[in-house]
């Protein structure tokens, strides 16, 4: 297969794909929800669940997007050194984001920033974003398509600290962050928090964390206590659903790490919201695929069609 058909095939299995990542929850945010929906005890928490899952049940039925804010796309790529088609992925993405604009359709949201325009399509100025991870000895390639509401990036917040506010500041950071505008971002929340050495890994590092599969922990017993912690710790200031008071603030806290300078403790909180479109495609290197994260995504794949296939 030559560059120009796979591209063809690219953007058009990802454009499906967005389509299938806009209208449906993950399987694990889903199964999230439902044991969220049990904690709760008072009446307008769970009407407030019945709410989202009447929403959702919707959403598949109708093919429509699950919320109106279908945010800018992200992909979190990771591609063996080996798959033959790195050069034309992030044009067959962004053609695929163009032309799901229309056929989803997603909220046209990008604007540039010195434009003042919005461009019309979720294709602007490094929009899609990409992040790239290389792995050396594979030949597939994994994309978590993320859709970055307004909402729920709003809290988002990284902060470098000195090593005498201690691994309190940690704590402190996470706390403030969802207290401040938290509510905002539609709770329950996924925390991400990135412990890194500047602001800028912090940041990755806190958006590879909420995009984990919900229920893992940090590798690090510490860490992984650590993620237990704030989650309850949070769960207990009584935000509940839509910040309308109940028991469950965060689904999940999740922590991603690496070394830092003796000299700095940089943290960066990231949070999604309860409806958390965080789909992920494993392309093999004959551009077959496999969809991890819903147990209907065959289905929906075999019955949608691409504009190029319409
Ligand atoms: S925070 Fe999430 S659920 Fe709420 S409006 Fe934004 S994208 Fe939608």
């Amino acid at each position: 297969m030559n560059n120009e058909e796979a591209k063809k095939i690219l953007s058009s299995t990802m454009e499906k794909f967005i389509g299938l990542a806009a209208t449906h929850l993950p399987d694990d945010v889903l199964a999230k929800l439902e044991e969220c929906r049990a904690k709760e005890t008072n009446e307008m928490q769970k009407t407030l669940y019945d709410a989202y899952f009447t929403n959702l049940e919707l959403a598949k039925k109708l093919n429509r997007p699950c919320c109106q804010d279908t945010g800018l796309m992200h992909f979190y790529m990771t591609v063996g050194a080996k798959f033959p088609y790195i050069g034309v992925i992030e044009e067959a993405l962004s053609d695929a984001v163009r032309k799901a604009t229309f056929s989803v359709p997603l909220r046209q949201n990008t604007v540039n920033y010195f434009d003042e325009r919005n461009t019309g399509d979720n294709v602007g100025e490094r929009i899609p974003w990409f992040h790239w991870e290389i792995e050396p000895d594979r030949d597939d390639l994994e994309v978590i398509a993320y859709f970055a509401g307004g909402g729920c990036c709003l809290p988002g917040n990284a902060k470098v600290f000195k090593p005498s506010d201690g691994y309190a500041s940690i704590v402190k950071a996470v706390f403030d962050t969802v207290s401040d505008l938290g509510i905002n971002a539609c709770p329950p929340l996924i925390v991400g928090v990135g412990l890194g050495t500047n602001m800028e890994n912090a940041a990755v590092l806190s958006k590879k964390a909420y995009l984990r599969p919900l229920g893992t922990h940090h590798r690090h017993p510490k860490a992984a206590a650590l993620e237990d912690a704030l989650k309850d710790g949070l769960n207990k200031m009584g935000i509940g659903a839509q910040g309308m008071r109940g028991n469950i603030a965060a689904m999940e806290v999740h922590i991603e790490s690496s070394g830092r300078h003796t000299a700095d403790i940089a943290v960066g909180v990231n949070v999604a919201c309860y409806a958390h479109r965080r789909g992920v495609i494993r392309f093999n290197s004959d551009l077959s695929y496999e969809i991890p994260t819903y147990k209907d995504a065959e289905e929906y794949m075999k019955n949608s069609k691409s504009t190029e296939e319409n």
